[in-house]
């Protein structure tokens, strides 16, 4: 933002602008660097229902930020402040160890063969430290390496393939999963992402949402999860806010769905107290 807030030749109003958010900017980031250690930062839950079994076979944790005076901060907002500035790792470290113990915790109360799906920030891809900080959660967490599953969207695969490649593999030697999230919404193909060690594909939600009313998007949708299958991948569709949607995905074999139609992100005791599909019975 620095160089942004040298640059001259604005207009009055966009220099008003943009100081708003550049002090915006500035004020976050001090803020976020003491969220940490006070305890404003939790995660929320979202459950990923298997729709063979109809039942919760994971659930994607989503930082949420409690901010004292601001009230909760999205993370679309957040997070980007995070990668601009060091702050990214402590942040991702708070998270990845927070949602580990509490998904271990749960799966040992109930028995569960429950995953965590949680999300890598692309910078992460680029940290060296990034397999010792996995292999420190599991440990710490006692969550097994195929309990967990990370996120990567195609942005941060895509930027450089061959080092991401190699960066993916060092995680799976930790028996980790990995799904690229938001498939659809960069430039990866599916012959691109063939190469790469990856198990999961999650459909953006943007071509979930007017599904039913396009016949261009349930063909669309229809042939990634079939190449997908073809490739060896299973198929999460995001976003899945109707019935009619849940009805369409299950008709074309696909694995997994999310969304509001099943569940808002929620704390994970809630989750598993108030389900329609949940795990306990
Ligand atoms: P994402 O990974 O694509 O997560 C899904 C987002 O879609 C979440 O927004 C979720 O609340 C929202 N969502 C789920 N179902 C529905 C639905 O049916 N309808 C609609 N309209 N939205 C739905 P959220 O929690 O605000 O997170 C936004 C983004 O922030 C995430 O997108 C992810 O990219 C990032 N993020 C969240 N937590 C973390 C984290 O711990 N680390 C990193 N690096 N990024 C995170
Ligand atoms: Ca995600
Ligand atoms: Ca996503
Ligand atoms: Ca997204």
């Amino acid at each position: 933002y620095q160089a942004k807030a040298r640059g001259g030749g604005c207009s009055a109003f966009f220099d008003v602008d943009l100081r708003t958010r550049v002090q915006r900017h500035m004020e976050l980031e001090q803020d976020l660097r003491h969220a940490v250690h006070q305890d404003q930062l939790w995660v929320a839950y979202q459950p990923v229902v298997d729709l063979r079994v109809d039942r919760t076979v994971a659930v994607e944790g989503l930082l949420r930020w409690q901010h004292p005076a601001h009230g909760p901060i999205p993370p679309g907002e957040f997070i980007p402040v995070a990668e601009e500035s060091d702050l990214i790792n402590s942040v991702s470290a708070h998270m990845l160890h927070t949602a580990t113990r509490q998904v271990a915790t749960e799966r040992e109360r109930h028995q569960l063969d429950l995953v965590l799906n949680a999300n890598l920030s692309p910078r992460q891809l680029d940290d060296p430290g990034l397999q010792a900080l996995v292999q420190h959660a599991l440990a710490d967490s006692g969550l097994p390496g195929r309990a967990l599953c990370l996120e990567l969207t195609e942005e941060a695969i895509m930027h450089d393939p061959a080092a991401a490649a190699r960066v993916l593999n060092t995680l799976r030697e930790l028996g980790v999963s990995l799904a690229i999230d938001d498939f659809g919404t960069g430039y990866s193909s599916l012959a691109q992402l063939r190469r790469l060690p990856l198990d999961t594909l999650k459909i953006d939600r943007s071509f979930i949402t007017d599904l039913v009313e396009s016949d261009e998007l349930r063909i669309i949708v229809t042939s990634v999860v079939t190449m997908a299958h073809g490739i060896g991948l299973e198929v999460v569709a995001e976003g899945v806010e109707t019935a009619q949607q849940l009805d369409f995905l299950g008709s074309i074999g696909c694995d997994h769905v999310q969304g509001y139609y099943l569940s808002k992100p929620t704390p994970l005791a809630e989750l598993a107290a108030s389900l329609p599909h949940a795990w306990t019975s």
